[in-house]
């Protein structure tokens, strides 16, 4: 099942070029002030049926009329792979990868979603795309084993980590405003399956730029949390950036930036100087 919140941070269910209202499943029963999306997350099991039902039966209307917002507003954090795939090592001229990185967390407050604009801090710094299969936990991890892992995964999205390049640490260069653009909605992983073989693709003005499949990942998605619930508990809500494979390049005012991944769809978001 495709889940989006769009408009008002409605939640709504993507059935074809059409987005049926869900909201009414969740406006009495989430708290005050959660966004529906996490009420979702939290309790999907006894909610699927009823959304089930609705997703065979309601009418929609064209996703083209609706404004779709970033999925998850805002998580609990953000966990993210530096250097996990072999190519991408190479291109960026580095002798290490996530094996003796470890992971970094981006700020939770540069989550955009589909249709927004990432803003340049910097007009004389290179600042690139990073296409990455991105994912969403569904229940809290605490030291969880690669084996029982993916049963923690709530769903998938597209995520592209927007990167300046240079010297900082890398949770100061990944986390400006605006750099962890995320949807266009999120696939259950129900319906989405093995996230290890999944085709993916990153084109600017129509120029595709980078294409990989996540069989390449150096730590792959069960291996990813197991390492991270073996540093901090993983709660629901909180999205991973599973990494960057190669062909990552600058982006500039005025560019538009598409990422299409498998089973999931395109993001499209736009590029312009802050102001
Ligand atoms: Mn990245």
């Amino acid at each position: 099942m495709k889940l989006a919140l769009y408009d008002d941070y409605r939640l709504g269910i993507v059935k074809g070029e059409q987005i049926i209202d869900a909201e009414p499943l969740v406006a009495e029963k989430k708290y005050p002030c959660q966004d529906s999306m996490m009420y979702v997350i939290e309790h999907y099991d006894e909610l699927k049926p009823a959304l089930q039902e609705l997703e065979a039966s309601a009418q929609g209307k064209a996703l083209a009329e609706v404004k779709l917002q970033a999925p998850v507003p805002k998580p609990g954090k953000i966990v993210a792979a530096p250097v996990n795939y072999q190519k991408h090592k190479a291109e960026m001229s580095l002798d290490k990868t996530i094996d003796d990185y470890g992971l970094f967390l981006k700020a939770n407050s540069s989550i955009i979603g589909p249709g927004d604009t990432v803003e340049l801090p910097f007009t004389d710094r290179r600042t690139d795309h990073e296409l990455e299969l991105g994912f969403v936990i569904g229940k809290k991890a605490k030291r969880v084993k690669a084996a029982d892992a993916l049963s923690y995964v709530f769903g998938y999205l597209c995520l592209c980590d927007v990167t300046v390049r240079g010297g900082e640490d890398r949770s100061t260069r990944k986390s400006f405003d605006t750099f962890t653009p995320i949807g266009p909605w999120i696939v259950t992983a129900d319906e989405f399956g093995d996230p290890g073989n999944v085709d993916m693709v990153l084109t600017v003005n129509g120029e595709v730029r980078q294409k990989a499949n996540t069989r390449d990942l150096i730590f792959d998605v069960p291996r990813l949390i197991e390492y991270a619930s073996n540093v901090f508990t993983l709660f629901p809500g909180d999205v991973f950036a599973t990494g960057t494979p190669e062909g990552v390049a600058p982006i500039e005012d005025g560019d538009v930036i598409v990422l299409d991944i498998e089973r999931i769809g395109q993001l499209t978001v736009n590029v312009k100087d802050r102001d």
